[in-house]
C-alpha cells in the first residue's frame, strides 16, 4: 500500500508527497516530528504537519535568507538565528567571515534528529568554533539578552504553536533592540498566494519597529503556494538597494559557493508584483 504525507497547514487547498520510507517519527515530544524519504525531494522534515525542509530544495530557502541580508549589509561580524533547528541557515552563514553566529531554538530535538537523519543539511556547522546553540524560546532570548547583532534571521515555522510568538510586535521590537546601527532582520514570510493575511500582518508589525520594511521573493517547490516571501526590516532604507555590481564584488570575493544565490538574483528578489507591494505596504 502506498503511504502519503499529507500536508494541513490549509484547510482549503494543500499538498501531499509520497513516503517512500518513514525514517523516524515521533508524536511525543513539543512538536509533532515525522522525518521521511521521498523519490522527488529526498528526505523530508515536517513538524505538526506542516513541511519544513527537504534535502532536494532546502538550498533555496537558506541561501536566500543568509545571503541576501549578510551581503547586503557588507560587514557583518555577528549573526543571530532564531530557529533554524535543521542547522541549514547556520551553514550558511559560517560561509561568511563572521565572529559568531548564535542560534536559538527551542526544541532540542529538531536538531538532534536533523544532525542524525539530515547531516547533510548542517553539514558539520555545530561544530564551528564561532557557532553557539542556545537551546531556548526566541522571543525570551530577545527580551532578555544584552548582546547586539548585525543581522537577525528568523527561521521560524508558521504562526502556529510554539512559532506563534515569532510573529508578534513585541518581539519584533526586541529583535530591532538587539540589532546594531544599519543592522537587518529578515523572517520566512510565508507563501503570499495562500497566506496574504499573514505577510500583511508581519508588515504591519515590522513597521511598529522598523522605518524601512519590504519583503523579498524566492521560488520554494515544497512551500506550497508559489513564491514565497522573506520579511525584510532595517532603518537603513540603503540596505536593500546594493547595486549588482558592489553585490557581485561581495560575492567573488568570498568565493561562496552556491546553487540558487547570484547577485542577479538578490537584486531581482526585491522587484515585488503589485498585488504582493500591496500587501507588504512598500515601495
Ligand atoms: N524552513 C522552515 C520553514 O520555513 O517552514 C523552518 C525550518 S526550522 C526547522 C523552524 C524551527 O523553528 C523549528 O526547528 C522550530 O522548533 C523552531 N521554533 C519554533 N518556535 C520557536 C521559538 N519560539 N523559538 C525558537 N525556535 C522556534
Amino acid at each position: 500500500m502506498v503511504a502519503w504525507f499529507t500536508e494541513t497547514l490549509h484547510p482549503q487547498v494543500g499538498q501531499r508527497l509520497r513516503i517512500d520510507r518513514l525514517v523516524h517519527s515521533d508524536a511525543g515530544g513539543l512538536q509533532d516530528l515525522v522525518i521521511f524519504d521521498n523519490e522527488q525531494f529526498g528526505r523530508v522534515l515536517a513538524l505538526d504537519g506542516v513541511v519544513q525542509v527537504t534535502t532536494g530544495d532546502e538550498f533555496v530557502y537558506h541561501e536566500m535568507l543568509t545571503h541576501v541580508p549578510i551581503l547586503a549589509h557588507g560587514a557583518v561580524r555577528r549573526v543571530l538565528i532564531i530557529g533554524g533547528g535543521d542547522g541549514g541557515c547556520l551553514r550558511r552563514c559560517l560561509m561568511h567571515p563572521v565572529d559568531t553566529v548564535t542560534m536559538v531554538e527551542i526544541d532540542r530535538s529538531v536538531v538532534d534528529l536533523c544532525t542524525e537523519f539530515l547531516p547533510e543539511i548542517s553539514a558539520g556547522a555545530f561544530d564551528d568554533p564561532r557557532a553557539e546553540l542556545v537551546i531556548a524560546d526566541g522571543a525570551a532570548f530577545v527580551r532578555e539578552t544584552a548582546e547586539r547583532y548585525d543581522v537577525v534571521i528568523i527561521d521560524s515555522t508558521d504562526p502556529i504553536g510554539p512559532g506563534a510568538v515569532l510573529f508578534t510586535p513585541a518581539f519584533y521590537a526586541d529583535c530591532r533592540r538587539c540589532l546594531t546601527p544599519g543592522g537587518i532582520l529578515v523572517n520566512q514570510a510565508g507563501v503570499p498566494a495562500v497566506q496574504s493575511d499573514e505577510l500583511l500582518a508581519i508588515a504591519d508589525a515590522l513597521r511598529q519597529s522598523f522605518t524601512d520594511v519590504t519583503a523579498y521573493l524566492a521560488s520554494v517547490p515544497t512551500y506550497y503556494g508559489g513564491f514565497m516571501t522573506l520579511g525584510w526590516a532595517s532603518d537603513d532604507a540603503n540596505r536593500r538597494r546594493v547595486p549588482v555590481d558592489e553585490l557581485s564584488r561581495r560575492f567573488d570575493a568570498l568565493g561562496l559557493e552556491t546553487r540558487y544565490y547570484t547577485p542577479e538574483v538578490h537584486a531581482a528578489a526585491f522587484a515585488l508584483p503589485r498585488w504582493v507591494l500591496d500587501l507588504v505596504g512598500s515601495r
